[in-house]
């Protein structure tokens, strides 16, 4: 046997369970091997957008994320149609944006020294479940081991090998980088002072049959000021006739003074949690994307680093108990902090997006400010401090 534990991608999802396996069971440090494609710093397509959660999780790992660069949005505004309802929090930032090819860089090196090896430039082809071991064939060489993690994200070949039938729930999101200002080829744009710290997202794709929003969030990239925009699509109302979301995008940052066209486009689908999703075999534990994100925002970072942290505890315990069926691993998800919230969210999609008229989405946005705010701060934040401290 090559490895205890063999973890395959090295983002969020994969880090979190090498980082929570060494605080929960630390003599299993050497046992543990991160297999990733790629080479660090390695681009990610992904808006970055850091909840309070994903902060809780790397706090209570004893991490300190002010290490990576990252900028603050301190009002986030939920609109339909340029109005609805502002988010802010007086005594912190509601949104802390990271660059991922920093933050899983860094992640990656806060693993490195504690111990943790992350073969980078080793791309998984394959994987076999057999009653004895996992068999898992890369481009350079089998590797063998007891237990195998499936962390490569929405499009992972794990998911691909063990459940090839599976149905699968994805997001379409397109995202581009912009500078603060708008293109001069617009001309002076009315009232435009710039967004500076505020973090949008506008549902007035929603009618149209786009399951989703479109997003203004502020960033950095090596320390330059920026915007990045992006459109996110569940897919759910994909029976209806709906624009290209490429033309929904430009329409909205046209009206603020941006040209689309003057940018690079780049687009990558989002796996997101249904209830229906499967997160086990025998000997092979699903994190991350490869289960499912939020559907109703994609947001899966935080997401992802609370699957590293249940799916540590599971391989420690069945480590311990030399039983490799994780047989109860989602009723364990299901009921745990982070399985409640997905489930809520889940809920939550499948009301707010179906509902897709213009009256609905201003009386949810506009009028029912404060059961919005409440069912947000039950439901969708605050999860991460209830979960198993590592
Ligand atoms: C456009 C866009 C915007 C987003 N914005 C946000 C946001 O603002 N906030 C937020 O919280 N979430 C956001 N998300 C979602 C977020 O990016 C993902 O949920 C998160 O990256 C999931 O982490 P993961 O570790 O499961 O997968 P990933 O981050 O995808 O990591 C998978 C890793 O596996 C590696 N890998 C893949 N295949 C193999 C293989 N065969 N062999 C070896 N290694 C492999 C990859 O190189 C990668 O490093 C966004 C996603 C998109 C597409």
């Amino acid at each position: 046997m090559d490895k205890d534990v063999i973890i395959i991608g090295g983002g969020p999802s994969g880090l979190s369970t090498a980082l929570h396996l060494h605080r929960t069971a630390p003599h299993l440090t050497p046992r543990i091997l991160i297999l990733e494609k790629e080479h660090y710093p390695r681009f990610k397509l992904c808006a970055g957008g850091l909840t309070v959660d994903a902060e809780t999780i790397l706090e209570r790992l004893g991490l300190d994320v002010n290490e990576v660069p990252h900028v603050f949005a301190d009002n986030v505004r939920f609109d339909f149609e340029s109005k609805g309802l502002n988010i802010r929090n007086t005594k912190r930032h509601v949104l802390r944006v990271i660059r991922r090819d920093e933050f899983d860089h860094w992640l990656a090196k806060k693993a490195g020294s504690r111990g943790i090896e992350i073969r980078q430039g080793v791309t998984v082809k394959d994987i076999t479940p057999t009653p004895d071991e996992v068999i898992v064939e890369t481009d350079q060489g089998t590797y063998h081991a007891q237990i195998v993690v499936g962390a490569d994200g929405s499009n992972g070949v794990t998911r691909r090998c063990v459940f090839p039938n599976a149905p699968v729930y994805t997001a379409r999101v397109l995202e581009i980088l912009t500078p603060t200002q708008p293109s001069p080829n617009y001309g002076e744009i009315g009232g435009w002072q710039g967004r500076g710290r505020l973090a949008f997202f506008e549902f007035s794709p929603v009618p149209k049959n786009i399951a989703g929003y479109i997003w203004d969030f502020p960033t950095q990239v090596k320390g330059e000021p920026m915007r990045c925009w992006g459109i996110y699509d569940t897919n759910i109302l994909a029976y209806g006739k709906r624009p290209q979301l490429k033309d929904t995008l430009a329409d909205e940052m046209k009206r603020v003074g941006f040209d689309l066209n003057e940018y690079e486009i780049k687009g990558h689908p989002i796996r997101w949690f249904s209830p229906e999703n499967k997160m086990s075999v025998p000997r092979v534990l699903f994190v991350g994307d490869a289960v499912g994100a939020d559907p109703i925002f994609g947001e899966g970072i935080s997401i992802a680093l609370g699957y590293g942290n249940l799916a540590a505890r599971e391989i420690s315990e069945s480590i311990q108990r030399n039983e490799f069926s994780f047989r109860g691993f989602k009723r364990r998800v299901v009921r745990s902090a982070l399985g409640q919230t997905l489930i809520a969210r889940w809920v939550i999609t499948y009301i707010i997006y179906p509902m897709k008229w213009r009256w609905f989405q201003i009386l949810l946005w506009r009028v029912m400010k404060p059961v919005v705010i409440a069912v947000a701060w039950i439901f969708v934040l605050n999860w991460g401090k209830r979960m198993p401290t590592p």
